[in-house]
C-alpha cells in the first residue's frame, strides 16, 4: 500500500482529523505564498545596485575596515558605490573603484541620524564624485549571531504558545480521561433479582430483557426488535442502581455504571466523545448492562434560550447518545438501562421505539416489604433477636429501602458507640425515630422547665389516649424528647396501606389532633403555642375533607375542587370554612368526651412519662387500655401529688 493509500485509509478513519490537517496544510501553502509573492513585490522595486548589496551581504561585511579607510577612499574618490544600513546603524557597505568591497561602522549615528559623522553629506559627495548611494536592508550580524537573535527573539511568544498548548492538552486530557477510566468500571456483579425485595412488576419486565442478553440471536432471526434501553423511574434508594446489576448479574453480563454528569465536561466536544467511548467500551464488553444513573442529567434538550454553548453541548450529548442507540445492532448484545426520578425532564426523544421504550417504574416498599426489608438487614447484623420487625415496618412508613438499610446500620452503630454486645429493639426504634424526626434528641431536652415538660407530658398524652380511643389508629410510641423541631411526638400507624381513608378514620384524626390542646386546657386551664401546628394540620385536613374529599353537607356531591374559578366567590369560601370549623368544633366535642371520661388514664399517662420520656410497646398498651382500674388510681394519685406540687412550685 502506498503511502497516499495509507493516508487516505486514515483520513477515512478519522474524517475530523483528516479536516482538521487539510486545512492546516491549506493555511500553510497559502501563507508561503503570500510570503513569495511579497518578497517577488519588493524586489521588482529595489534598485540594482541596493540587491547587489542585499543578495550577499557577507561579501562585504566579510571585509571590515576602519572608518578612516572609508573616509579616505570618499576623499580621493575611489568610491564606486556605497550601501547605507537603513535604520540609522551606521552600517556601510561599500565597493571601491578597483573592485574591492568593503564594510565599516560608523560611530556617531543614532535615531536621529548621522549628522557631524563621516556620513554627513554623503549625498552632495556621491553626485560630486559620481559614485552610486543607495539605502539598503541589511542586518550587519554574522549568520550565527543572526540566527541566535531569531531564537532569542522567537523563544518568548514559543514558550507562550508551548504553555498555552501544553494546558489545553493538559485540559482536554482531564476531560476525556473519565472515559478511558470507565474501562475499569466494567464488572461482572454476582447480584441476583432475589437480592432485591419486592419491586416484582420491575423484575418480570427485567426478565424479559435477561431472555435478550441471554440469547440475541432468537431475536435477531425472527427478526424481532430486541430491548435496547430501559428506564427505570422512582424514589431515590428504591433499588434503580440495585435492579440494573442485578439485570446484569442474572445474564452473566459485564455492568458499567455511570451517571449523567459524567457526560458533561467544559471542553467543548469532550462530553460527545465521552459518548462515544462508553458505547464503544460496551460492545468491546458484550454481553453487557449499560447503566447510566440520574439520567435527566443529560436527558432533558435544550430549547434555545440564553444558555448558549452549554446548551447545545448538551443537545450534542443527547443526540449523540441517540445515535449511538440507533446504530446498534441486532447482534449487539448491548442493553442501555437509564434511572431517574425526574421522569417529567427526559426528553420525548429519548422514549421513541428502539430508545429508552421499556418504562419500569419502582415504588417505595409496602408494610410486608418494608418488613421482609428490616429482616434482611438485621441479619446482616449482630442483634439481641427481640426485634419486632413487624412494629418497625408500620412505624417506618415511607421509608425507602436504602433508608432502611441506613437505619439499620445507625441502630448498629449506635449501638458501637455505646459499648453494647449487640443491636437492640431500643437502638432500633430510636434510630427510625431519629430518621422520621430529622435528628438525635436536641439539647434543648435539658432547657425545658419542669412546668413545660408537664405541659408536654398531657399534651402528649391527651393525642395518645383520644387517638386510641376513637380508633384513629394503632399508638405506637409517646415520647416527651425534643428531637428536630418537635418537642414530643405521638407515634400512630395504620394497620394496613389501604390508600382509601373512611370518613370515621378522618374524623378521629382530626379529633386526636386536637387532643393534645384538649388535654392541656383540661388540666392546666390554659393552652400553650405548642398547639399551633396540631391546629394548622386539623384546619388543613378538615378544608380538604369539606372541599375535596365529598364529606360536606352543604356542598352535597360537588366538589369544590372541580369548581371553575370563576364561580368560586365569597359565599362559597365562606361555606366551606363555616363547614370546616363546624368539623374542627365536633372533634373537639369528641376529644372532651374521651378526655373527661378517660381522665384517670390521662393522668397516669402523663405521669409515667414524666418518669420515662418515652412509652411503647406493652407499658403503653397497660395504660391506654389494659391497665386495671386500682393500678391506674394509683398512678393518678401519685400523679395528683406531683401535680400538686408543680403547681406549688409554679406558683411560688
Ligand atoms: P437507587 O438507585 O434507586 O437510588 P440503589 O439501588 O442505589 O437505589 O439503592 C441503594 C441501596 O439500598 C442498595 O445498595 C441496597 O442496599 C438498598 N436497596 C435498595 N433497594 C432495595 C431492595 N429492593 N431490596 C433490598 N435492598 C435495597
Amino acid at each position: 500500500m502506498t503511502l497516499w493509500h495509507k493516508l487516505l485509509k486514515l483520513g477515512r478513519q478519522h474524517p475530523r482529523a483528516a479536516g482538521v490537517a487539510g486545512t492546516v496544510l491549506l493555511a500553510l501553502a497559502g501563507l508561503a505564498w503570500l510570503w513569495q509573492h511579497a518578497a517577488l513585490d519588493t524586489r521588482t522595486r529595489k534598485d540594482a545596485a541596493a540587491l547587489a548589496f542585499e543578495q550577499d551581504p557577507d561579501a562585504w561585511l566579510g571585509q571590515p575596515r576602519p572608518v578612516s579607510d572609508f573616509a579616505q577612499a570618499a576623499h580621493t574618490g575611489q568610491l564606486k558605490s556605497v550601501g547605507i544600513a537603513n535604520g540609522k546603524t551606521g552600517l556601510v557597505l561599500y565597493t571601491l573603484a578597483s573592485g574591492d568591497k568593503a564594510s565599516t561602522v560608523v560611530p556617531g549615528c543614532s535615531a536621529l541620524g548621522c549628522a557631524g559623522t563621516v556620513l554627513d553629506g554623503i549625498g552632495e559627495r556621491s553626485v560630486a564624485a559620481g559614485f552610486t548611494l543607495v539605502g539598503i536592508d541589511v542586518d550587519g550580524r554574522s549568520t550565527s549571531q543572526r540566527t541566535l537573535g531569531a531564537v532569542e527573539s522567537a523563544t518568548p511568544p514559543l514558550l507562550l504558545m508551548l504553555v498555552i498548548g501544553g494546558g489545553l492538552l493538559l485540559l482536554t486530557r482531564l476531560q476525556t480521561q473519565a472515559g478511558q477510566h470507565a474501562s475499569t468500571l466494567a464488572t461482572r456483579p454476582q447480584t441476583q433479582f432475589a437480592d432485591a425485595i419486592g419491586n416484582d412488576e420491575a423484575k418480570a419486565a427485567l426478565n424479559r430483557v435477561k431472555a435478550f442478553l441471554h440469547d440475541p440471536a432468537q431475536y435477531a432471526k425472527l427478526g424481532a426488535a430486541a430491548p435496547r434501553g430501559v428506564l427505570l423511574v422512582g424514589p431515590p434508594g428504591t433499588g434503580k442502581t440495585l435492579l440494573a446489576k442485578a439485570l446484569a448479574g442474572e445474564s452473566r453480563a459485564h455492568f458499567i455504571a455511570v451517571d449523567g454528569s459524567y457526560f458533561t465536561a467544559t471542553y467543548y466536544g469532550a462530553g460527545v466523545a465521552k459518548v462515544r467511548s462508553l458505547f464503544k467500551l460496551a460492545r468491546q464488553h458484550a454481553p453487557c448492562v449499560l447503566f447510566i444513573d440520574e439520567v435527566d442529567g443529560i436527558g432533558k434538550r435544550a430549547t434555545g434560550g440564553p444558555g448558549g454553548g452549554a446548551e447545545s453541548e448538551m443537545n450534542r450529548i443527547i443526540n449523540r447518545v441517540l445515535v449511538e442507540m440507533d446504530g446498534f445492532d441486532a447482534m449487539d448484545n448491548v442493553v442501555v438501562v437509564a434511572a431517574t426520578n425526574h421522569e417529567e425532564n427526559i426528553d420525548e426523544a429519548l422514549r421513541r421505539p428502539g430508545r429508552f421504550d421499556m418504562l419500569v417504574r419502582l415504588n417505595k416498599p409496602t408494610l410486608p416489604e418494608r418488613q421482609a426489608l428490616f429482616e434482611l438487614y438485621l441479619s446482616k447484623v449482630k442483634h439481641d433477636g427481640h426485634a419486632d420487625c413487624a412494629t418497625l415496618a408500620r412505624i417506618a412508613s415511607g421509608l425507602s429501602p436504602a433508608e432502611i438499610a441506613n437505619v439499620v446500620n445507625k441502630a448498629a452503630s449506635n449501638a458501637a458507640e455505646q459499648g453494647a454486645d449487640s443491636v437492640t429493639p431500643d437502638h432500633l426504634v430510636r434510630a427510625v425515630e431519629t430518621h422520621l424526626l430529622g435528628g438525635e434528641v436536641s439539647p434543648m431536652k435539658e432547657l425545658l422547665t419542669e412546668a413545660t415538660r408537664h405541659r408536654l407530658a398531657y399534651h402528649e398524652a391527651g393525642h395518645a389516649l383520644v387517638g386510641h380511643w376513637t380508633h384513629a389508629g394503632r399508638i405506637e410510641r409517646v415520647t416527651i424528647e425534643p428531637r428536630g423541631p418537635g418537642l414530643g411526638v405521638t407515634y400512630m400507624t395504620r394497620d394496613t396501606e389501604d390508600p382509601l381513608y373512611a370518613q370515621g378514620e378522618l374524623v378521629s384524626r382530626l379529633a386526636m389532633m386536637l387532643a393534645g390542646r384538649e388535654a392541656e386546657l383540661m388540666v392546666l386551664g390554659s393552652v400553650s403555642s405548642g398547639a399551633s401546628d396540631d391546629l394548622k394540620r386539623a384546619s388543613e385536613l378538615a378544608i380538604q375533607m369539606v372541599g375535596q374529599l365529598g364529606f360536606s353537607n352543604a356542598f352535597g356531591l360537588l366538589s369544590v375542587a372541580g369548581i371553575p374559578k370563576e364561580l368560586l366567590g365569597p359565599d362559597v369560601q365562606a361555606k366551606v370554612l363555616d363547614e370546616a370549623r363546624l368539623l374542627l368544633e365536633q372533634a373537639q366535642a369528641t376529644c372532651r368526651d374521651v378526655l373527661t371520661t378517660q381522665r384517670r388514664r390521662l393522668d397516669a399517662l402523663a405521669q409515667q412519662l414524666l418518669c420515662t420520656d418515652v412509652l411503647s410497646g406493652e407499658p403503653l398498651k397497660a395504660l391506654l387500655d389494659g391497665a386495671t382500674a386500682a393500678e391506674i388510681d394509683a398512678v393518678a394519685q401519685t400523679d395528683a401529688a406531683a401535680h400538686a406540687d408543680t403547681a406549688a412550685a409554679l406558683a411560688a
